[in-house]
């Protein structure tokens, strides 16, 4: 199969794995200077998953809970009200960091988040049962990544949803950190041991997207109808932007 004939086949790209720098520490672009980028690129819709009180936020974390995610999701909301503009969809979520692994969670929404304030001093699994609360999941954001901020590689399988097995900042030729697509391939046989669902992303954390994420045959309803497509394992392909892969990892081109 071509690249062109996939594309033909699954022509709705969304990006899952997204910051902004009004929320995290390590991003260099808004809210809107991500929307228009992934826009242009041809994304039909991204997600926007900064990191929270447990990763690298810029946010201040003695803010109270309210507050705190006021100002957490400005990045969120003020991509949304561009992409409203240019035609782009933009749903909420966020990466959950615990001292090195982090967690992508999808299904959650700003309002919700503002009634949650026990996530806060949660240990991680008691987090993820919060989170299950609701009509979310759970998914590891490249487990098997090594670099300074992981102490060590941490798994969760009996508590995750599913892992992220392609992530762009790995093996897309223009990353310039964490280069090593070795952590995709173990990402892949681990969810392959388990069953895992599975998700791709760039994890990108400027106006200069990857071309990474997930390619879908009809356009996403909602965020719900995301999450449902991942739990139920429906037909989508997984890209770094460069390479195209089975939703369970198998390169296709
Ligand atoms: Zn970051
Ligand atoms: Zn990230």
């Amino acid at each position: 199969m071509t690249v062109k004939e996939l594309r033909e086949k699954y022509p709705y790209l969304y990006e899952t794995h997204l910051h902004t720098s009004q929320a995290s520490k390590c991003a260099r672009s808004t809210g809107a200077e991500q929307a228009i980028a992934h826009k242009e690129y041809g994304y039909t819709g991204i997600i926007v998953t900064d990191h929270n009180w447990g990763g690298n936020t810029c946010i201040d974390r003695s803010l109270p809970w309210k507050e705190w995610i006021n100002q957490f999701f400005a990045g969120y909301r003020e991509a949304k009200e561009t992409g409203d503009k240019i035609g782009l969809q933009v749903f909420p979520g966020y990466e959950a960091g615990y001292g090195g692994p982090e967690f992508l969670i999808y299904g959650i929404s700003p309002e919700w988040m503002l009634d949650h304030e026990e996530l806060k001093e949660a240990p991680v699994s008691e987090q993820i049962k919060i989170i299950h609360t609701t009509d979310a999941i759970v998914i590891q954001a490249h487990p098997y990544r090594e670099e300074w901020y992981i102490d060590k590689v941490r798994l969760y399988p009996d508590d995750v949803d599913g892992c992220e097995i392609v992530n762009a900042t790995h093996s897309n030729s223009r990353s310039t950190s964490h280069n090593d697509p070795v952590f995709d391939t173990r990402a892949i046989a681990y969810a392959k041991e388990h069953g895992f669902c599975t998700t791709a992303g760039s994890d990108i954390h400027v106006n200069d997207p990857f071309g990474g994420g997930m390619a879908f045959p009809t356009k996403l309803d909602s965020l719900a109808d995301f999450v449902k497509r991942v739990r139920n394992k429906e037909d989508y392909v997984l890209t770094n932007g460069e390479h195209w892969y089975t939703r369970c990892g198998d390169l296709i081109v």
